[in-house]
């Protein structure tokens, strides 16, 4: 069998880069699982696999074997509720595109989206872009926001591609690394990227992937080889996220800042709402803890329960 790289999935074709640079169309055949989890598609862009060629004319082929994954980021399937979507494999680092202004910043999105990596300890740049349209105000609010995500172990960068703030910055966090790229739409993740790999156009590849059906984008990630050294695994914006499949303990123990002081509460299984003596509780009191992330967490914790009421009762 050969061996190969997903560099993109479209649901039943997957397109797998040989070592000689070189890509082939496969299909998959045989059973890939991720322990009970149902996926709505099993082979994820970054898994190494065994392969065979089928046809050397029409170079095509079949996945036979995956190679154990590293680590993986999968989240809720937008289109069917009970599935999970894999959006990457084997990945070194993910780097979520935001911004302050135009639009607003979401908290909340950054929150989801951390929840996604912390199961593997993904380290996650975050970019702060279009700098260029800040003002003091807007400032102040970036260097607490900084502060709070830099404080519990994630790096912040201050980008823009109006004046060229933080390229450089940008540039050499992605050097030699295979990065998972996401951000909402309109946060200028496609520009940032065509600066620093202007062969890419990333736009282009957009405009050609409209599905059939009326204008919405596909949501499959695609992985490409920088000029520099290293990969980026580009992920179609991404509108929302929601994690009604998760337990209480799952979200708990991956706000990472919560976790590292859930041992000084009372109760192991603290949920650190109501509980006497919560140490996440005392620790915001005391302004240890942001509020915007304790409120977020809450916020996620309600979700899921009002998601499984439901489940629970399906019958109703
Ligand atoms: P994507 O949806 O995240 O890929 O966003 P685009 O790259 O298409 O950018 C969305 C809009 O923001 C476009 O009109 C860009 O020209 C603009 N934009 C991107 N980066 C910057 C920036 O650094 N500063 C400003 N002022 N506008 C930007
Ligand atoms: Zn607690």
């Amino acid at each position: 069998m050969l061996d190969g790289i997903v560099t993109k999935s479209t649901g039943s074709w997957y397109d797998v880069k040989s070592p000689d640079g070189s890509s082939t169309k496969c299909r998959i055949k045989g059973k890939f699982r991720i322990h009970g989890l149902k996926v709505t598609n099993p082979v994820a862009v970054g898994d190494h696999v065994k392969w065979t060629l089928d046809d050397v004319e029409d170079n095509v082929g079949t996945i036979r074997e995956i190679t154990p994954r590293i680590n993986y980021v999968v989240r809720q399937s937008p289109r069917k509720k009970h599935f999970l979507h894999l959006l990457a494999s084997n990945i070194d680092q993910a780097v979520l595109i935001v911004t302050m202004v135009e639009p607003d910043i979401k908290l909340g999105f950054i929150d989801r989206f951390l929840l996604m990596t912390e199961p593997y300890n993904i380290p996650v740049t975050i970019i702060v872009n279009k700098s260029d349209l800040l003002e003091e105000d807007d400032l102040v609010y970036y260097n607490y926001i900084k502060a709070i995500y830099t404080n519990i172990g994630y790096r912040v960068i201050l980008t823009s591609n109006e004046d060229g703030t933080g390229i450089e910055e940008f540039k050499a966090a992605l050097k030699d690394k295979t990065s998972l790229i996401a951000g909402q739409s309109g946060v200028g993740k496609s520009t940032l990227v065509n600066t620093i790999e202007p062969d890419l156009d990333l736009q282009t590849n957009y405009i050609s992937e409209y599905s059939g059906k009326g204008m919405h984008t596909t949501t499959f990630a695609e992985m490409y080889a920088l000029s520099i050294g290293g990969n980026i695994i580009d992920t179609p914006g991404i509108k929302n996220l929601s994690f009604t499949h998760l337990e209480e303990m799952d979200i708990s123990h991956n706000f990472k800042e919560f976790f590292e002081l859930s041992a000084d509460c009372k109760y192991g299984d603290c949920t650190h709402r109501n509980e006497p003596n919560c140490a996440v509780k005392t620790a915001l009191k005391e302004g240890a803890i942001a509020e915007s992330r304790y409120e977020n967490y809450l916020q996620i914790l309600q979700d899921t329960e009002d998601q499984n009421y439901w489940e629970r009762h399906s019958d109703i």
